[in-house]
């Protein structure tokens, strides 16, 4: 038999989902895992949407759409970008594909091709690095500490952009660190974007989950750059439509284009249904995006403080998403039983297989000190699984 494409190997499989499903796998066999794994709102999806989904279905909206998505979820998009961040685009400007995840591949793959190497500051999301690969490219990952609050600026990126950069991908609100860049840091690095000549992928899916007053600017604002960014966006975390798999981009018309093409021979215009459920999400009644954001916040005031109350660890107070990112390094050597703890995978194991608590390790993000929870549980499921955390901390030595 002739042999695999080298493909596979380049690239892992999502830590992410492989943990969620094997915390899944463990309560259907009766263990009490709390799972805080997998981002994604523990809420289920507002009425009014699900409502335009079954009006679809019963209007027998069933059949393709076109390839880059119906012209009213476009339009939607590009009143959206109008009416919040004060840019104009058309309709050519807009792709709607399978989830964020797919606009960000069709992006890198319009982008990017062998030779060329993308910028990715770590901690940075599970995925980004292997759709780079995916794409026949490099990712050159640097990581950027707590103490710069894990953001990038100007003088860093300048330092990393060489020759080969095609590209930088930055992610804000944050996953897995929850920061959130102000318009002066991104306006910052928009003047390294503008006189280097990359491009740059701005990843906004977290964008209505902002807290303590802070207000979400997207790349998009900055005119004199506007053909190099690609703005990724999508229902799946504000509306809690995860499993409805409906993402967007926004770009420069002949990127647009490129995308859509890919599009059109990889899957197709995206779900028929979710696609008018998505454009009821965008310009339908959304008073349920700010409930639920006003209880993610709930979540994350009374998480950090307990989280704060567990001997030296360190965590940076989240301002967007619905993630902690805490720093387990100082308990790394030391041993429970005969089980050593030399890093975060392997006390990532011990809070799953002793503790009974679902994480995701740093690694999966590119930084071995650290430790992922997912807030989008209910408080009292967090506060629980926290103490679990204490207890079992407590008993290494
Ligand atoms: N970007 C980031 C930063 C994410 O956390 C996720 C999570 N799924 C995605 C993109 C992909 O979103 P979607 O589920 O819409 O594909
Ligand atoms: N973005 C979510 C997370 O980071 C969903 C999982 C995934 O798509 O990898 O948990």
């Amino acid at each position: 038999m002739k042999r695999l494409a080298e493909r596979g190997n380049k690239i892992s499989a999502s830590k992410t989902l492989a943990l969620a499903a094997k915390a899944k796998r463990m309560k259907s066999e009766g263990k009490d895992v709390i799972s805080l794994t997998v981002g994604e709102p523990d809420f289920p999806t507002p009425q009014n949407i699900k409502d335009a989904a079954f009006k679809a279905i019963n209007e027998n909206f069933t059949h393709y759409t076109a390839a880059s998505g119906i012209d009213e979820l476009k339009q939607a998009v590009v009143d959206k970008y109008k009416n919040e961040f004060g840019v104009e685009y058309t309709k050519d400007n807009i792709v709607i594909s399978n989830g964020a995840k797919q606009s960000l591949s069709n992006a890198i793959l319009a982008i990017c091709e062998e030779g060329d190497e993308v910028l990715i500051p770590t901690p940075s999301w599970v995925s980004y690095p292997e759709l780079v690969k995916l794409a026949d490219a490099t990712p050159v990952t640097f990581f950027v500490g707590d103490d710069k609050e894990f953001k990038i600026d100007a003088q860093l990126l300048r330092k990393q952009i060489t020759e080969k950069t095609k590209m930088l991908l930055l992610c804000s609100p944050s996953n897995p660190c929850g920061t959130v860049y102000s318009k002066e840091e991104l306006r910052e690095i928009a003047n390294v974007i503008k006189e280097s000549g990359i491009y740059v992928i701005f990843d906004e899916i977290y964008e209505k989950l902002v807290y303590d007053g802070f207000i979400h600017h997207s790349m998009t604002e900055f005119e004199d750059i506007r053909d190099q960014v690609i703005s990724i966006n999508g229902v799946s975390k504000a509306y809690a439509m995860t499993g409805w798999r409906i993402g967007y981009s926004v770009a420069s018309k002949e990127i647009s284009s490129i995308a859509k093409k890919i599009q059109s021979h990889q899957t197709s215009g995206p779900n028929s249904i979710a696609q008018k459920a998505a454009l009821q999400a965008l310009t339908g009644d959304d008073s349920e995006v700010e409930k639920m954001r006003l209880k993610f916040d709930e979540r994350r005031k009374a998480g950090y403080e307990r989280i704060c109350k567990i001997a030296k660890i360190s965590v940076v107070k989240p301002q967007g998403a619905f993630y902690f990112y805490v720093d387990f390094s100082a308990y790394f050597g030391k041993k429970f039983g005969e089980k050593k703890i030399t890093n975060c995978d392997e006390l990532a194991n011990y809070f799953l297989e002793d503790l009974l608590v679902a994480s995701v390790p740093g690694s999966a993000f590119g930084s071995e000190a650290h430790i992922r929870f997912s807030y989008a549980c209910s408080e009292d499921d967090f506060l629980k699984a926290m103490d679990r955390v204490e207890e079992g901390l407590a008993k290494l030595v």
